[in-house]
Formats: C-alpha cells, structure tokens, sequence
C-alpha cells in the first residue's frame, strides 16, 4: 500500500480538492493523509494566542471568521443535501468546540487541542467530498493509533498496533483518508507533531505499514537546487539520497519538514515529491541510492548567531570543549556549526533565547565575541568532497567574507557562515558558477 501525503494548499480551494480527487482515484488502495486547508493552522494559533493573553473577545470573532469561511467551502464543495447537512453539522461541532474552549482556563493542553481542529475539518470534508463523487473511501482517525512517547518520538510499538485495529475497524475501502500533524501524547493527551508535521505522519505510517512507497504531495516541482526565493532558474533535484534530503531539510529546503526521511530510511521505502498542479512531472525522488553528481543543491538558513570563545588557557589543555559544552548543554540550546584553532572555538547557534546567560558564563573562563545576522549557506551532494567543482567555492566567493567552513563532518555537506546581508549574492553567485556552469 503507498501514502500519500497532500498539503495545505492541495486542500485550500475546491478546485484542488477536485485536483487531489483525480490524482488519488487510480483504483490502487492508498491512505491519504491530509494537512489543514491551508491559512487554518495559522488563525488557530492566532485564536490560541489571543485565548493566552484572555483576549476573549478576539478569539470570538476569529473563530467566528473561520467558521464562515468553512460554511461557504462546504458550500461549494457539497452539492449533496444529505452530505452538506451531515458536514455542516460536523463543522458545527468543531466549532462550538472551539467557543467552549474561550470559557476554559488556558493550558497547553487546550492549545494543542484547538490547533488539533484544522486537520479535523479537511479530513472530514474531503472525505465527504469522495463520497460525493463516488468514491469508495473511509476516515482513520489519527487520534486512535499516532502516538509519541515521553521524549515526543513517534512510539511505533503502539502505532503498529493501532494502525492495524483502525484500518480492521474501517473497513474495506479503496482510500483510507487520515490526519496529519495530530496526535497523542504519552499521557493521551492531543499533541501533534510540530508545525508542518503532516509530512512526518505520512512517513511514520508508511514504515509503520511497510508501505511500498511514500508520497508528498505540495504545489512545487520538487526539492530544488537552490532558494526559488532569491535565485532565478533554479531546478527541481530528480534524485537524491535520505542523507542528501536531511541534510537540506533541516537547512532550510523549506519543501520537508526535517525529521521526514527519518522513519522511512532504516526500510529503504523511497519518498517522493510530486506536484499537485504537475501530477506527470517527475518531481524528486528519495531513496537509499546515492548517485554521484557532485553538488546537487544549496540551501541556506538564517537567524543564525555566531559565538566565539577565545581563551589562552585552551592551548594545549584537555577539558576545554567540555567545558564549553555544558553550559550550552544547561540552556538547552544546540549547537550547529563549530570549528576550532588552538586558541578559539567558533560555534553558531539558531536558539538565542539564553544567549546573555550563556555569554556570561563562558565569560567566566574566555574571551567571548558574538556576530548576530549571519546565516549558513550549505552545499549538499554525496561524496561533496571528492568533487572536483568543490575546489572552485573559494574562488567563486573570493569577495564574500566567510566567517566559518564545516568541510568533512559529513561526507555530504559543506557549509559556510557569512554574513545575512551577503547571502542573496552568495546563493547566485553559487549558482551561476556550480550549476549554470558558467566559467569562471
Ligand atoms: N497544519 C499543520 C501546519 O500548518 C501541519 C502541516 O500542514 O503539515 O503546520
Ligand atoms: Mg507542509
């Protein structure tokens, strides 16, 4: 079985939802997992933000707002008298919800249950929606088997376990349709999986299924090999590796969240992007083959905070990175990059919330300078090192003021620091030289 995993904005208008019904309506038996139409997640964390600071009355008319624009989608959608009532009662439903939530007193708990609501709503709908058109479908609440454990892992024993009672209990159908983003806490409480997570939930049910492949769905071409923000002529990667795609996806390829590939990787189940708006185009492909073409993509990341620590009492002593170490390891906060010289580390960190208290420690054994607006530029390609054009970065950037280098802490990144303010014409000037080929 595959899943197959449609995003916000192939659920935000009736016309994609009528897309993904095409797409998905191949007479092959899938689940489909299913965000929250799209701008919902945000206006939930809007109403739970105004409910924090007990600005009732704004959460009031924003969930009245959200309710009138489902009532109008439910509309277009559901021509079906009897399905339209059935949804609007359904829809009624959630949103009381949402209002009984503004009379109770706030806790994290009522937080993650009113976000819980969005992807609540698409599935319901949509799932009403391929009855509609005659579609043999049926919904498999996410609440019944995710589920992660007390360090917020997905707790695969108990999701194996569920899924499999669920899908018993639903019966046969064609389409499965699912949640995304939702769960259960180790205490049963509502959870989710962090913003954007519906990419994770279609890879933790695909290896807790064995699926045959995996399937994410969104409005672009593909994991691209450079910023489309900031570059022109980027192109979609057809090929890359699980090591390539966690890499980028934790440097900001904004395309996956980052922990997606985690499930899958140890069964070898490739994961594909594909276009909602280009369902033939090839899109990328994941999987556990690496093929060699040097460096296949950039991506950067900003808000990034350089820290140097100097101090003479590191030459030659043991400890000393220890020692550094734990007071970040106290703050909770991790580091990213780090390079050092005989006499001073240099770390980067994307957390500044305990930067003073840090500073003031380290301060207490070194001499401390802190650079704020830089931001990492990674270059991500199996074997990276071993290529050739990789020789060529430092005259390609022969005026940009590189701040730090990791080269070798894996065998498939390269990255550099600079300053925030010089990324845009680093991330092109890259381009021009390693992918358009133009020579140097
Ligand atoms: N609806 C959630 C969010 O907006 C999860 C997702 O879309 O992946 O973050
Ligand atoms: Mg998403």
């Amino acid at each position: 079985m595959k899943v197959l995993k449609f995003g916000g904005t192939s659920v935000g208008s009736v016309k994609n939802m009528e897309n993904v019904k095409e797409i998905i309506n191949d007479g092959e038996q899938k689940i489909v997992v299913l965000s929250a139409m799209s701008g919902t997640t945000n206006s939930l964390v809007a109403i739970g933000d105004s409910l924090k600071v007990q600005n009732v009355d704004q959460a009031l008319s924003a969930i009245n707002a959200l309710h009138e624009k489902y009532i109008a989608v439910v509309d277009e959608l559901l021509r079906d008298e009897t399905l339209n009532a059935q949804v609007k009662d359904y829809v009624a439903e959630r949103f009381n919800f949402l209002i009984d939530c503004t009379y109770k007193s706030f806790s994290q708990i009522i937080e993650n249950e009113i976000l819980a609501q969005g992807e609540l709503l698409s599935t319901f709908m949509f799932n009403a929606y391929l009855q509609q058109e005659g579609v043999n479908s049926a919904l498999l609440p996410a609440l019944d088997y995710m589920k992660i454990d007390e360090n917020k892992e997905p707790d695969f024993p108990y999701i194996e376990a569920h899924i499999s009672e669920v899908l018993e209990k639903a019966g046969e159908a064609e389409i499965y349709i699912t949640q995304g983003f939702i769960c259960l806490d180790d205490t049963g409480a509502v959870s989710n999986l962090q913003r954007g997570g519906s990419d994770y939930t279609a890879t933790i049910i695909g290896a807790s299924i064995k699926a045959g492949e995996v399937q994410i769905w969104t409005d672009i071409d593909g994991m691209h090999n450079n910023d489309p923000r900031f570059v022109e002529g980027t192109k979609p990667i057809s090929d890359l590796s699980f090591d390539e795609a966690a890499e980028l996806a934790y440097f900001g390829a904004k395309i996956l969240h980052p922990q997606t590939v985690l499930p899958v990787r140890a069964d070898g189940i490739p994961v594909r992007l594909k276009n909602t708006m280009d369902p033939e185009a090839k899109g990328t492909s994941i999987t556990s083959n690496h093929v060699e073409n040097g460096i296949k993509a950039i991506a950067a990341k900003d808000n990034i905070t350089a820290i140097k620590i100097k101090s003479g009492r590191m030459l030659q002593a043991h400890g000393f990175l220890k020692k550094v170490f734990e007071i970040f390891e106290a703050y909770k906060t991790s580091i990213d990059m780090i390079t050092t010289s005989e006499v001073a580390v240099s770390l980067t960190v994307d957390d500044d919330t305990y930067l003073e208290q840090i500073v003031a420690e380290l301060e207490n054994f070194a001499t401390i300078e802190v650079d704020k607006n830089q931001s990492i530029v990674c270059l991500v390609g199996h074997s990276i090192v071993d290529h050739k054009e990789t020789y060529k970065l430092f005259k390609i950037l022969k005026d940009v003021n590189i701040r730090m280098i990791s080269y070798g802490g894996s065998r498939n990144n390269i990255s550099l620091l600079i300053d925030t303010a010089n990324k845009i014409t680093t991330l092109q000037k890259l381009n021009k030289y390693l992918f358009e080929l133009v020579t140097l």
